[in-house]
């Protein structure tokens, strides 16, 4: 079974690039992939796209999730330059220093979540 099979459920990154696909009717792209585009119905393909993008919202979450141990991490949405929309979480309770809006990030996958990890930083 593939990656991109056993985790469909969630943005996948396998060989530095984003499983995802791209509406034939609209263009739409979204990641994980679906049969269907949601904002038009058409068939979508499968595409993949470069793991990197640019901060488009970003916020600290005070609860402990996935698996990380601080109860605070910052999840942000990255925009994927000429794809999807995906969310990502943060260096665990990064600033909002590091991850202002229109920030370039590099994507890295871990064990459940996607990471996003500011570009320049060490
Ligand atoms: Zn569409």
């Amino acid at each position: 079974m593939s990656a991109t099979v056993a985790n469909a459920h969630r943005v996948t990154i396998v060989d530095g690039r984003v499983i995802g696909s791209r509406c034939s009717s609209c263009s739409f792209a979204v990641s994980p992939p679906l049969p269907r585009c949601p904002r038009c119905g058409g068939e979508q393909d499968a595409q993949d796209f470069p793991a990197r993008g640019r901060i488009w919202a970003s916020a600290l979450i005070h609860l402990p999730v996935l698996d990380r141990d601080a109860a605070r991490t910052r999840f942000s949405y990255v925009d994927i330059e000429n794809g999807p929309r995906v969310l990502a979480a943060g260096d665990g309770p990064a600033p909002e220093s590091d991850y202002p809006i229109g920030a370039a990030v590099i994507l890295c996958e871990t064990t459940s979540s996607i990471t996003a990890i500011p570009v320049g930083k060490d």
